[in-house]
């Protein structure tokens, strides 16, 4: 028989991640109990993180920095007033993950943990430029989500380290915030192609900031630094978008797969840019 532990708090957790080397952490378990029934992994023992209530924490403290933990489920993030203030690129990627029963299951640090290119957090925290933190019984250390997350379902966690929760930087009110992924249908659908776009524009209507993360067109997000860059300095009208679309078809690198042909995924993930056209003023 497996194991099952549910530690309390942190204290709880170290010494028991210590006695069961190889042990599998279960957040929500919409991803760990889907693979062990699939047989994808046979893990020693399961320690159970939702009795840490640390892991769930969404704060402001850090000044410029928002702290959504680990643990806090999707729903919990959406219904956050902070996160729904200062994050909406966040919010509207959590507003389309999975079903509500997936939202209220599953946890940012299983959608971290899985590490999947289509996983819906991810392009938005990688537009965001937001930071995962990393605890062990020794200590903690923070990394670029871009360093953290290695390709499909692999991390730079290391033994003996949990995802404690991220990291995102407030230092700017952006003009525009847009999520948007396309599935093979409407709702509960895994992202074909998405895209998170931040935009900065000035008075004027000029360009003077761009971040785009494109999810499920590589091994991990891509962010399109070309594109980001043929859009500085111009408005954001159609004739700059279809030029950085010409950009992210050639910068991103999708694989066919039973959802979609690489070719398509090229496509859409350009034709998404052509949404973030602003009507004229
Ligand atoms: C029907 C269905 C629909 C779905 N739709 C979507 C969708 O639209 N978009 C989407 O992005 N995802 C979707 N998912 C995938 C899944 O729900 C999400 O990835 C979710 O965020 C996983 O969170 P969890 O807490 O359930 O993870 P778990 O299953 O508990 O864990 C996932 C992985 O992360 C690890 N892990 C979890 N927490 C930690 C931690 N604190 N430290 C270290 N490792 C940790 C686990 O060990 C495991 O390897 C769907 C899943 C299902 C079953």
């Amino acid at each position: 028989m497996r194991p099952v532990l549910l530690p309390a708090s942190l204290e709880e957790l170290w010494p028991l991640m210590r006695d069961h080397p190889g042990a599998a952490f279960m957040a929500g378990g919409s991803d760990l109990l889907v693979r062990l029934r699939q047989g994808l992994v046979d893990p020693p023992a399961i320690i159970g993180l939702e009795g840490i209530a640390e892991l769930g924490l969404v704060h402001d403290e850090a000044p410029g920095w928002l702290f959504l933990g680990a643990g806090a489920s999707h729903t919990a993030l959406l219904e956050h007033s902070l996160v729904q203030r200062r994050l909406p690129l966040l919010a509207q990627a959590l507003a389309v993950l999975g079903s509500p029963l997936v939202r209220n299951q599953g946890t940012l640090g299983g959608n971290l943990g899985t590490a999947s290119p289509a996983g819906d957090t991810l392009s938005p925290l990688y537009a965001l430029e937001a930071q995962v933190e990393l605890r062990s019984a020794t200590g903690s250390r923070r990394l670029a989500i871009a360093d953290f997350i290695l390709g499909p379902g692999r991390t730079a966690l290391q033994a003996g380290e949990i995802i404690y929760g991220a990291w995102v930087p407030l230092a700017q009110d952006w003009s525009l915030a847009h999520f948007e992924k396309v599935g093979l249908r409407q709702a509960l659908a895994i992202a074909v192609v998405s895209l998170a776009a931040l935009i900065s524009l000035d008075d004027g209507g000029v360009v003077r900031e761009a971040r785009l993360a494109l999810g499920s067109v590589g091994p991990t997000v891509v962010r399109p630094r070309q594109a980001e860059q043929a859009l500085l300095g111009r408005p954001l009208d159609a004739a700059s978008l279809k030029a950085a679309a010409r950009l992210v078809r050639q910068e991103v690198s999708p694989i066919d797969d039973p959802r979609a042909s690489a070719h398509y995924r090229r496509q859409v993930a350009g034709n998404l840019l052509l949404r973030l056209a602003r009507p004229a003023d």
